[in-house]
């Protein structure tokens, strides 16, 4: 059997649940955006790594070093947002070709530490090595988050609020424009930049785990007919989300020349926006809407409910009618 049979989640289906009996007491993983662990009486420790390949990853020629450098460590410190954690520290290793400039990488770094800074993370170590062509950078970060306050995909309840934390779609539509060579102009270059330097949501994830009323929540990073679905999968619910509501971005309409379809697939399908999608008690959305448009940039908008029937479930509403996704979220190894 071929990989792209089962794809990245069936494979690791495979073998996690046979070793879950090595897990101790207050051990948790694999299965959400990062593993638990004790760490003392009021913190667990939160651990994520994530794995960027060239040419599958990202294009030499379409990303700066410098943003290559800055997106390696957000995609982990989005996963350590995602479970309302506060980042510790970070581990980098990398393969690289041994013709590689010396500058270049000097400019990854930078843009690694400049990140670093932002959200105060010390990189503690990591390992460097030759790779035969490709540049391969690997990146684990360390959390800690107040015991019981860690976010988890599986903590959806009946009638909750379905959330995201920002527009879905600029980062495949900053791709598309990339891969197609469309010239950004004064609007559209927003999604260049948000695909080749994303912004975790660190900030939001700590606020929003600190509320009442939030129950799962995760980051997008393959897009939400993908994601939302971990969420289902993990609290045994299912949901309907109406397409009406899902945030779209000018920039993206722009771009996509408002052709309905096309904005539609890459918001729902599109990979990489690193929004987090948060799942929250009807009775409290209200109050905690405002609250999170007072304090932050984006705003927090409402997409749809979870349900207790139809589990592991999306159904898609249009205008209040059912409507098919012809394609889900991005999946390595499937076509
Ligand atoms: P995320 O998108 O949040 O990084 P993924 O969807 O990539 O998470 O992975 C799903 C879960 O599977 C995570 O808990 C991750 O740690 C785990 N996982 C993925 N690959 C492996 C692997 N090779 N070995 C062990 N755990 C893995
Ligand atoms: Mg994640």
């Amino acid at each position: 059997m071929k990989l792209s049979e089962i794809g990245e989640f069936g494979f690791i289906d495979r073998f996690s649940g046979k070793f879950s009996a090595l897990n101790k007491n207050e051990e948790y993983g694999i299965g959400d955006d990062c593993a638990i662990m004790s760490l003392d009486d009021q913190y667990n420790q939160i651990v994520t790594t994530d794995l960027l390949i060239e040419d599958i990853h990202f294009l030499r020629s379409a990303i700066t070093p410098f943003d290559l450098g800055y997106k390696a460590l957000a995609v982990n410190l989005s996963d350590i947002a995602a479970m309302g954690g506060t980042p510790t520290a970070s581990f980098l290793s990398i393969a690289l070709p041994a013709e590689t400039e010396v500058e270049y990488m000097d400019q990854v770094m930078e843009g690694y530490r400049s990140l670093s800074e932002k959200y105060q993370v010390p990189l503690l170590g990591g390992d460097t090595t030759k790779s035969p062509d490709k540049i391969v950078i690997n990146v684990c970060v360390t959390g800690k988050v107040k015991k019981g306050k860690e976010k988890l995909r599986s903590a959806a309840d009946n009638d909750d609020c379905i959330c995201v934390t920002g527009p879905l779609g600029d980062s495949a539509g900053g791709l598309k424009m990339l891969l197609d060579g469309i010239s950004p102009d004064e609007m559209t270059k927003n999604l260049i930049s948000w695909h080749n330097r994303p912004e975790p949501a660190i900030n939001e994830g700590i606020w929003l785990g600190n509320q009442k009323g939030v129950n799962a929540m995760m980051d997008i990073s393959d897009g939400i007919a993908s994601d939302l679905k971990h969420i289902l999968d993990m609290s045994g619910k299912g949901a309907i989300v109406h397409l009406e509501d899902i945030p779209l971005s000018p920039a993206l309409q722009s771009t996509l020349k408002n052709k309905e379809q096309d904005v539609l697939k890459l918001a729902l399908t599109g990979g990489e926006d690193y929004r987090l999608l948060v799942t929250v008690r009807n009775e409290d959305f209200e109050e905690l809407e405002k609250e999170y448009n007072h304090q932050f940039l984006t705003s927090l908008t409402r997409v749809g409910k979870i349900t207790a029937e139809n589990a592991g479930e999306i159904r898609w509403m249009k205008e209040n009618k059912p409507f098919t996704l012809d394609k889900e979220g991005f999946n390595h190894f499937s076509e």
